[in-house]
């Protein structure tokens, strides 16, 4: 890349036809899940979440015909072979019923890991402070009592 920056006589750089600088505090301002790529974060998310595979959360049953696996990968709703009950990719894992979108999900992980306050993360994905100072102490559960497995 040629640098075609120039100096005037008092030292200051002379800008031709550059355009503004992108700043560390406006991206932080304008970003947003849906910055996020939605299909990469939900395909990441089901693979940690199901890390041997689609199964039904009932009966723990694997879900192994190509149409229910591609329903499931997309989250649809998937109908269980052997007890007949559905559930989606998201169905008895750590975002059920919490109206939370993989992109959400993954953007309250990173803020909360980045030490972002309540009240900055609950403006990023548009959900009151209590719902985020909740997850905070959801996680803080979740972290004890995984590390205290094996
Ligand atoms: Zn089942």
């Amino acid at each position: 890349m040629e640098l075609t920056e120039t100096k005037t006589d008092s030292g200051r750089p002379r800008a031709k036809g550059r355009s503004r600088p992108v700043l560390p505090a406006q991206v932080l301002k304008a970003f947003g899940p849906d910055f996020l790529d939605a299909c990469l974060c939900r395909d990441w998310l089901l693979e940690r979440l199901h890390p041997t595979g689609p199964v039904c959360p009932w009966c723990g049953m694997a879900i192994t015909s190509p149409r229910s696996r591609a329903t499931f990968r997309q989250l649809g709703r998937v109908q269980c072979t052997i007890c007949q009950k559905f559930f989606t990719g998201l169905s008895g894992t750590v975002l059920s019923k919490t109206g939370l979108e993989p992109q959400g999900y993954l953007l309250l992980c990173l803020l909360l890991a980045l030490g972002q306050g309540d009240q900055a993360i609950a403006g990023k994905l548009n959900v009151n402070r209590e719902t985020v100072r909740r997850w905070r102490l959801r996680f803080q559960a979740l972290e004890r009592v995984w590390s205290e497995k094996p």
